[in-house]
C-alpha cells in the first residue's frame, strides 16, 4: 500500500478494479497509431494494455486523513449494481470495505464522504444494498456533493418513462442520501475548513468539482474525472467521449493543470494507473506529467 503525505494529511488508495477497458480510439478521436509509437515507452504496462490494445483504467477512491477526520474522495461503481453496457463494471462483488479497513478505516469512522461529480463510477459505494433497500454504507458521514450536478441528474432522472439516468444511479446512490439527510449540497467556489476549498471545473459533468488540500505549505489536488489519461496531460484538448459540454471540459482541465503546475500539487486523479498520483510539470508548449 503506497501513502502519499501532503503536510500532515496521508492519502492511500482505495482499490476496486484496475484493468484494460476501451480500444484507445474509442476513447479519444485524435488517437493514432503514430501517438501510441511516440509514447508506447511510457504507456504500457500501468496505462495500457499491448495484449488487447486496451487503455487501463483504475477506478479507486483516496482515503484522506487530516485534523482527525477521515474523508472518503470518491466512491467507485459500488457492488451489485446493474451496469449493463459497461460489463467491466456490472454486478461487482469487490472486497472493497475490507480493503479500506485494511487502510485505515471501518465504514462507521468514515466522517466525509466527498464525490467529485455524480456519475456511477464515483458514488458507487455511497449506498449498499441491505434487505432490499439502498442505503448509506458509512452511517456517521456527511456526504459533499455538488449542488448543480444534484440539480442535473434529478431533472434527468425524474420521468419514469425514460430510462433512469446513469443507469439509475442517482436512485441508488445519491437520492437515498439525500432523503437521510445526510447530503452537503456545495454550490461554486467554496471552504469547506482549514485544509480543503471545493472549486467547481465543470464540462465533464454540468458540476464536477475539484478539491484542493493544504497542509504545512503542501498543497494536492484531488481532481476527478479533469482528465481521464495521462495522454491528456500531453493533449489537453482531447476530451473522454462522455461529457456534459465538451468546451468547459477543456477549460477545466486547463486551469487544472495550470493551478498543480504552478503550485507544485500533489495531483490524485479518478482513473490514472499506477502509480496513481504525481505532478504535473509546465513545459515550452503545455504540461507534461510526472507520474513515478
Ligand atoms: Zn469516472
Amino acid at each position: 500500500m503506497t501513502i502519499f503525505s501532503v503536510g500532515k494529511a496521508t492519502v492511500v488508495r482505495i482499490e476496486e478494479t484496475y484493468q484494460p477497458v476501451y480500444g484507445p480510439k474509442e476513447l479519444f478521436a485524435e488517437f493514432t497509431d503514430e501517438i501510441l509509437s511516440e509514447h508506447r515507452h511510457w504507456l504500457a504496462p500501468n496505462h495500457y494494455d499491448s495484449a488487447t490494445d486496451k487503455v487501463k483504467l483504475s477506478v479507486h477512491s483516496w482515503l484522506l486523513q487530516i485534523g482527525g477526520q477521515k474523508i472518503l474522495i470518491d466512491a467507485c461503481c459500488g457492488n451489485h449494481k446493474s451496469r449493463p453496457t459497461r460489463p467491466w463494471w456490472n454486478m461487482l462483488d469487490i472486497p472493497y470495505l475490507d480493503r479500506l479497513a485494511a487502510a485505515g478505516a471501518r465504514p462507521d469512522e468514515i466522517d466525509l464522504v466527498m464525490c467529485t461529480h455524480l456519475h456511477h463510477d464515483h458514488v458507487g459505494w455511497n449506498t449498499q444494498l441491505r434487505d432490499g433497500k439502498w442505503v448509506p454504507t458509512f452511517p456517521n458521514a456527511r456526504y459533499v456533493f455538488s449542488k448543480p450536478d444534484v440539480d442535473y441528474f434529478q431533472t434527468l432522472d425524474i420521468d419514469p418513462k425514460t430510462a433512469p439516468a446513469e443507469f439509475g444511479t442517482f436512485r441508488e446512490c445519491v437520492l437515498p442520501i439525500v432523503e437521510a439527510g445526510r447530503a452537503d449540497l456545495v454550490t461554486g467556489t467554496h471552504r469547506l475548513n482549514d485544509h480543503i476549498e471545493i472549486v467547481p471545473a465543470p464540462g465533464h459533468s454540468p458540476g464536477h468539482i475539484v478539491f484542493r488540500l493544504e497542509s504545512g505549505g503542501a498543497h494536492a489536488a484531488f481532481v476527478g474525472d479533469v482528465f481521464h489519461h495521462l495522454l491528456q496531460v500531453y493533449y489537453p484538448h482531447w476530451n473522454f467521449p462522455k461529457n456534459s459540454d465538451a468546451k468547459a471540459a477543456r477549460v477545466s482541465r486547463r486551469a487544472v493543470l495550470e493551478h498543480c503546475a504552478s503550485t507544485g500539487a500533489l495531483v490524485l486523479p479518478g482513473h490514472i494507473g499506477a502509480p496513481f498520483a504525481g505532478y504535473i510539470d509546465a513545459a515550452v508548449n503545455g504540461f507534461r506529467p510526472r507520474f513515478g
